[in-house]
This record gives structure tokens, sequence and C-alpha cells, in this order.
């Protein structure tokens, strides 16, 4: 999907932004080299939608914005991450997920490599909203606003 002219959008990350994360419960499933995709897209399937990011998601959709989906979650189980947004409500109009066979960069490094994807595509954010104090740091870097939702210390 290419949008021309490039079009501004908003980025919202999923896990700890959108949706609850408990990285003392969960984390060891995702923040190691090795990646446990199964397990953790099966507990998250169910995992309760964070109230005051999906509404500021919800308003800004509604508003006319371009919402943006940026997540480090690969892109072989999107449709877990889809089907979580749709249930919910939460009607997006990209996603930029982690590429095949990148499970070893880090969460910086994969949402910079999605941020280069979108603008390729045509999509230029106006702002972020993350949760991850070091991905937080990472989009700050690409010169990007980036709203931190949480503590993100892990
Ligand atoms: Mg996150």
């Amino acid at each position: 999907m290419t949008f021309e002219p490039a079009k501004s959008c908003v980025v919202f990350d999923v896990d700890g932004t959108l949706a609850h994360f408990d990285a003392d419960r969960l984390g060891h499933l995702v923040h190691g080299r090795e990646k446990h995709w199964k397990e953790f897209h099966e507990a998250m399937a169910s995992a309760p939608e964070i109230a005051p990011v999906a509404h500021l998601f919800r308003q800004l959709k509604g508003a006319g914005e371009t919402i943006v989906i940026c997540s480090g979650r690969p892109e072989a189980w999107a449709a877990y991450t889809v089907a979580w947004l749709q249930k919910r409500d939460l009607a997006f109009d990209a996603i930029y997920l982690r590429p095949a066979g990148a499970d070893s960069a880090s969460d910086p490094e994969v949402k910079r490599v999605l941020l280069q994807k979108m603008r390729a595509d045509g999509l230029e954010p106006w702002i972020v909203v993350d949760d991850r104090s070091s991905v937080v740091e990472a989009w700050r870097k690409e010169g990007l606003i980036c709203l931190q939702c949480a503590p993100g210390l892990f």
C-alpha cells in the first residue's frame, strides 16, 4: 500500500500501549533472543485494552486521522494482532510488524526499520504513542514526538 502524496499519520504501538501487557509475566516469551511467539500471541489474545489509550485512538480515528499500527510482533502472526484490534473496534489504516527473519533484532531496531518502510510507503508520522523506554528513545532519535504512555522500563 502506497500513499501519494505522503500522508501524515499517527502511530500506535500495541503491547503496553493499546493492550495490557504484563512484562513480568510474559516478557520472557519475547524479550530474549529466542522468541516464543505462539505462547505470547495466545496469552495476548485475551489481553484487555488500555482504555484511555484506546479512547485516544478512537477519537483520532473519528477525527479523520490516518492511524498506523507499529509493533515488534512478527508479520507471520499478524492475524492475531488484526483480530485483537478488530474485536475491539480499533480501526487502523496500515499495520507494520516485525519482518520475517528479524527475531534477533531489538525492538528499537525493528521500529527504526518499520519507520523507514512507512516513509517509503508515503506515511509520515506526526506523533507516536509507545510505552517502552528504549523504543520511545529510538522514535525521538528519529526526530519524532513520542508520547510515552507508561514507565516502560523493561
Ligand atoms: Mg509496547
